[in-house]
C-alpha cells in the first residue's frame, strides 16, 4: 500500500507532466471509483490542470478553477499517463486531455477511490497534520499524543492524528527512535517523543528521495520501481539480525497489523 514516500513520489511525477493539460472529458468505467460524496466528475470537461501534490496518502490534483480531485490509491490503485488510444489493464477511470493524452487510474482490486472537491481538501477528508509540515513541532506532536492510552505504533497510523504514515515507516521510525511499538502514546517521555519526530522525518526524507519502497507491486507514475525496500531496517525482517545490535528482529500484530521490532534495543 502507498504510504507517503510512494505518493510523493507519484505525485512529483505527475507535476511534472499534467500541469496546463486541458481536459476534454473524463470517463468511469469502474462506477465505485468515484466516491460517492464525490461532485460530478463530468463536470471537469473544459477545466485545466493547476498542479499536482500529496495530501497525507492522497494524490491531490488542483484544477484550473479552484476544484481538487483527490486520489486514494489504496492497495493497487495506479496512475500513469499515456497516449489516448492505450487502454492500459484493469482501467478503472480515465480523464482524457485536449493533447491526445490521458491520465489512465488503473486498480486491479477495485478499492482505489476518486472524489473531487470544492474548498479546503484537508478538511473534508478530515485527516491529521502532515509528519513533514513545519506546523507540527515538538510542542504540536506532544500536544497530539498527551493523555493517548493507544500504542503509539498504532498511533501512528490513525490518518486522523498524523496524514500519511502507514505501516512501514511507522515501524521504520520507531526502530530508528529505539523506541518500543507497543509503548503507551501518553507515556512517550520527552527524549523519546523528541527522537521519534525526528526519525519519523528522517524515515521518511529518505524514503522520497529513494522514490519509495517497492514491497508490493509499488511503481511510481513513470512506471519505476522505489529504492527503500533495500534499506528498511526492520520491516519485514522478523529473524533477522537487528543491524544495532544482532538480536533476532520479532514480528508481532497490534491491530492486526504486523509490526516489526528489534526487542533489545527498543526500549
Ligand atoms: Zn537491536
Amino acid at each position: 500500500v502507498p504510504e507517503l514516500p510512494e505518493v510523493e513520489t507519484i505525485a512529483r511525477g505527475l507535476q511534472r507532466v499534467l500541469p496546463g493539460k486541458r481536459i476534454e472529458r473524463v470517463e468511469i468505467l469502474w462506477h465505485r471509483t468515484v466516491d460517492a460524496r464525490s461532485l460530478a466528475v463530468a463536470s471537469m470537461a473544459g477545466d485545466a490542470v493547476r498542479s499536482v501534490g500529496r495530501i497525507g496518502k492522497f494524490v491531490a490534483m488542483t484544477l484550473a478553477s479552484g476544484r481538487t480531485l483527490v486520489i486514494h490509491l489504496r492497495m493497487t490503485g495506479r496512475l500513469t499517463v499515456v497516449d489516448n488510444r492505450v487502454e492500459p489493464p484493469y482501467l478503472r477511470f480515465a480523464m482524457r486531455f485536449t493533447d491526445g493524452t490521458k491520465l489512465a487510474f488503473s486498480d486491479a482490486r477495485k478499492f482505489g477511490r476518486i472524489r473531487l472537491l470544492a474548498g479546503r481538501p484537508e478538511d473534508q477528508l478530515g485527516i491529521g497534520i502532515d509528519p513533514l509540515s513545519p506546523r507540527l513541532d515538538d510542542r504540536v506532536f506532544a500536544s497530539l499524543l498527551a493523555r493517548r492510552t493507544t500504542p503509539i505504533k498504532v498511533w501512528l497510523l490513525d490518518q486522523r492524528k498524523l496524514a500519511g504514515v502507514g505501516n512501514i515507516y511507522a515501524c521504520e521510525a520507531l526502530y530508528r527512535a529505539r523506541v518500543r511499538p507497543r509503548t503507551r502514546a501518553g507515556r512517550l517521555t520527552k527524549a523519546a517523543r523528541r527522537r521519534l519526530l525526528r526519525s519519523l522525518r528522517a524515515v521518511l526524507q529518505r524514503a522520497i528521495a529513494r522514490r519509495g519502497s517497492s514491497v508490493d507491486d509499488y511503481v511510481d507514475a513513470e512506471g519505476l520501481k522505489g529504492g527503500f525496500q533495500n534499506l528498511l531496517a526492520v520491516y519485514g525482517r522478523a529473524g533477522q539480525p537487528c543491524r544495532r545490535c544482532r538480536t533476532p528482529i520479532k514480528r508481532i500484530e497490534l491491530a492486526q497489523r504486523g509490526t516489526f521490532f528489534c526487542p533489545a534495543c527498543q526500549r
